[in-house]
């Protein structure tokens, strides 16, 4: 039998960067290698075990659901799938009344766009500079980096990027076309850019008074991530479809769009076979109510904010700025952060970048204080 790597890299079409080492097994925040050595992991499935690797709850929930129905389609109605989405709804605000499920983020922002088209009978969007919101034909549209979008186009038109939280430009840009705003609070893969409040703010009321649907992408940030259940908590404002995926089942593949009232949809105009499949649903409820019964969004926000300070405590010239939200941190350095991040790794410790010179972490919100204790170490010995 050839080599794992080897058959991996043959056979699997290249899209990802791949880093040599073959992870097998994971618990709470550490994952394995094949040769058994011990990683902290401060990329948890890029921000998706946030209730921590084969966490018990999930795997029991799982299991009971395995042996009761795998798959349902949306054409019946489902015990396990009412109670996820009565669950969401209690979660989010009050306004938001609707729920579509789906598999992924790219999914859940593919479905707000044609939402937000088939409400309005408008067509345009306007999205964020370094904002990044997945690779299908639509996300990639919404997505503003120019080497994901430059071998696709043409993308979908009517789709245009301002920098972050300039308001005026937003404001220019919203004609009679717009359909919908399209924007994370917290810039993920852009490089951990948190937004202003009074950004946000503005942006609400414009989107009430010209008719436009605001369309939040919490896909990485949602589900306890930034210290409350949703970021949009930080920042009291509402949408009228929020994104979620990433974190919502414990690392089982899914997504959702929740929805408030004024979005319309009708039979036939949108759907996912295997959306809502039961599997999913019952290791979201398991996932969700792990995350209340153990206080992760109070947990997460006093675990970000010792991170930070125990980072700040220390002087690191390659360093720029270290910001975050909760368990969602950046750490801009003057360099590239390519070898610091394979230095980390080699100590034992999995971290992300967010552009050509961010470090970004995203741990489990599970991780334990050692541990961040531990990433901090090895973060002053590799880093100048
Ligand atoms: N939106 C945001 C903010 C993301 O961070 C991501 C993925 O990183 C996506 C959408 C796309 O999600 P997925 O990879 O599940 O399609």
């Amino acid at each position: 039998m050839m080599e794992i790597s080897a058959l991996e890299d043959m056979i699997e079409i290249g899209v990802y960067p791949k880093r040599d080492i073959t992870l097998v097994k994971g618990k709470n925040a550490s994952v394995w290698d094949i040769n058994g050595k011990e990683y902290i992991d401060c990329i948890a499935g890029v921000g998706v075990a946030s209730v921590g690797h084969c966490n018990e709850y999930v795997i029991k929930a799982i299991n009971e659901q395995a042996n009761k129905l795998i798959t349902c389609p949306g054409i019946f109605h489902n015990d396990t799938r009412a109670l996820i989405l009565k669950k969401l709804i209690d979660i989010t605000p009050e306004s938001l009344t609707n729920v579509f499920l789906c598999n992924s983020g790219t999914e859940s922002i593919e479905a707000a766009i044609k939402f937000a088209r088939f409400t309005t009978k408008k067509t345009d969007f306007i999205c964020a500079v370094r904002g990044f919101h997945g690779r299908t034909m639509g996300a990639l549209s919404a997505t503003h980096k120019k080497t994901y979008r430059e071998d696709f186009e043409p993308l979908i038109p009517g789709f245009c990027h301002v920098p972050y939280n300039n308001f005026e430009k937003v404001e220019e840009k919203a004609t009679g076309a717009t359909a919908g705003i399209i924007l994370e609070v917290v810039q993920g893969e852009g490089g951990i850019r948190i937004a202003d409040k009074e950004f946000l703010k503005k942006i609400r009321k414009l989107c009430t008074e010209k008719g436009i649907i605001l369309i939040i992408d919490e896909v990485q940030t949602g589900f306890c991530r930034t210290g409350k259940m949703f970021a949009i908590e930080h920042f009291d404002i509402v949408p009228d479809i929020l994104c979620l995926a990433k974190a919502i089942a414990g690392g089982f593949p899914m997504g959702a769009v929740i929805c408030s009232a004024s979005i319309k949809l009708a039979i036939g105009k949108h759907g996912s076979t295997i959306g809502g499949n039961p599997l999913a649903c019952a290791a979201a409820i398991a996932a969700i109510d792990f995350m209340e019964n153990n206080k992760l969004a109070e947990k997460a926000a006093e675990k970000g904010e010792y991170f930070i300070d125990s980072l700040r405590k220390h002087t690191f010239k390659s360093v720029r700025e270290i910001r975050g939200l909760g368990l969602m941190i950046g750490i801009e350095l003057k360099e590239k952060s390519k070898p610091f991040i394979d230095s980390m790794m080699e100590k034992g410790v999995l971290v992300l970048p967010a552009g050509p010179n961010i470090i970004r972490l995203l741990p489990p919100l599970t991780i334990e204080y050692q541990q961040i204790d531990k990433v901090v170490e090895t973060l002053k010995e590799v880093l100048p």
